[in-house]
């Protein structure tokens, strides 16, 4: 298999939670060799958002993210199409700053009902994004896409229906976690985390080998089958955007202190606050921050 996002050939790395992972010789995306079964993903889904809570809303409503909102340049009572929004607390400010209405997309049911139940959003479908053309609206002003696409196995597709869905002038939001930032690894848990599954998938390395491996391109930064099944570079992301007619578009990272990129992140207190700024500051300005976030517009039709 070629990389979906440049094209370069994929080569084994290592083994992670049982899963071979492939790296692009080109751009450095990786994926899973062997992706899991449509079946298996389905189950691991299924009430993957329990743990969104109401309260968490106060994150989003901010000056930072209405001025961000505000700022993209939509038309008055502008469509926003949400993707796997995360339980929709974007939608629902979408909705609450007035800039129009919000259609939100999750595969996941209790998800979806957490949207329309807590966050009270009307327009909430339980479908697939495949099937974003059966929406009572299909051309939306906003697409908004994030963290979304490295849990699939094919997440060039769903970038192309997305820009399918895109109305004229229409603005798309995407992000995923940066595949060769550094920044994560000045967490210490997660640090940890990853080199003991490095060390389990791989009796033969040392921690020192594990580490060796992560700070150079073979971290690769995002993956963590069945969970995130792509990890995506800012290389292959251009690449592949390169190819796609009709779009400007501007790729770059942020780090996981952002207001607007991060908000549950960078709502920690005094010490995380430090810790996360120090963070930002050293090791996410080596290879970009740990989001990586495309800003992709379509070009008016009749030019
Ligand atoms: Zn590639």
């Amino acid at each position: 298999m070629n990389c979906r996002f440049c094209n370069g050939d994929m080569k084994y790395i290592y083994t992670l939670n049982s899963f071979d992972i492939i790296q692009c010789v080109g751009c450095c995306s990786s994926t899973v060799s062997v992706p899991p079964s449509e079946d298996e993903i389905e189950k691991y889904y299924d009430g993957f958002m329990f743990n969104a809570r109401p309260s968490r809303k106060k994150f989003i409503f901010n000056s930072k993210i209405e001025g961000w909102l505000k700022n993209m340049g939509l038309p008055a009572n502008a469509a926003m199409l949400d993707i796997g929004g995360g339980g929709g607390f974007f939608s629902h400010a979408f909705e609450s700053f007035g800039l129009g209405r919000a259609f939100y997309v999750d595969l996941d049911a209790k998800a979806c009902e957490f949207a329309r139940n807590e966050l009270s959003l009307d327009r909430v479908y339980n479908t697939k994004v495949e099937d974003i053309s059966s929406l009572p609206n299909n051309k939306f002003d906003f697409v908004f896409c994030r963290h979304v696409i490295e849990h699939l196995t094919r997440p060039d597709e769903l970038i192309l229906q997305a820009i399918d869905a895109m109305a004229d002038r229409g603005v798309f939001h995407l992000q995923c976690p940066n595949g060769i930032s550094l920044e994560r690894l000045g967490y210490y848990s997660y640090a940890r985390k990853r080199v003991k599954a490095l060390r389990k998938g791989n009796p033969n390395f040392s921690g020192l080998s594990a580490w060796a491996l992560m700070l150079g391109k073979k971290i690769p930064y995002g993956i963590n089958p069945i969970n995130h099944l792509w990890s995506i570079t800012e290389e292959g992301l251009n690449a592949f955007l390169a190819g796609i007619d009709g779009i400007q578009y501007e790729v770059f990272t942020a780090p996981l202190n952002d207001a607007v990129y991060s908000p549950w992140l960078a709502s920690g207190g005094v010490k995380k606050t430090a810790h996360s700024w120090l963070m930002a500051s050293t090791l996410g300005k080596i290879r970009g921050g740990a989001h990586l976030i495309a800003t992709i517009k379509k070009l008016d039709g009749s030019v």
